[in-house]
C-alpha cells in the first residue's frame, strides 16, 4: 500500500512512502478518533492508496495569517 499526502486546500502533492516500511501506529493514524479517520484518510482500493488531508507549509502559513488578523 501506497501513502500519499496532499494538501487540503491547494492540493499540493507533498510526497508518498510505502507503507510496508511503516505500521499505522508509527504514521500516528491509530491516535485518530474514527471521526477524524474518516476526516483526513481517504482509502483507494482501486490504487491500494491510501491518501492522506494535510496542510502544505504555504496554506499552513496563510492559515496563520488568517488567524492573526
Ligand atoms: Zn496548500
Amino acid at each position: 500500500m501506497d501513502i500519499v499526502y496532499y494538501c487540503k486546500r491547494c492540493n499540493a502533492y507533498m510526497g508518498s512512502l510505502d507503507a510496508a516500511k511503516a505500521s499505522e501506529e508509527r504514521l500516528g493514524f491509530s491516535m485518530l478518533t474514527p471521526e477524524e479517520r474518516t476526516e483526513f484518510l481517504r482509502y483507494d482500493g482501486s490504487k491500494n492508496t491510501l491518501y492522506v488531508k494535510t496542510l502544505c507549509e504555504r496554506c499552513e502559513h496563510q492559515e496563520e495569517q488568517i488567524l492573526l488578523h
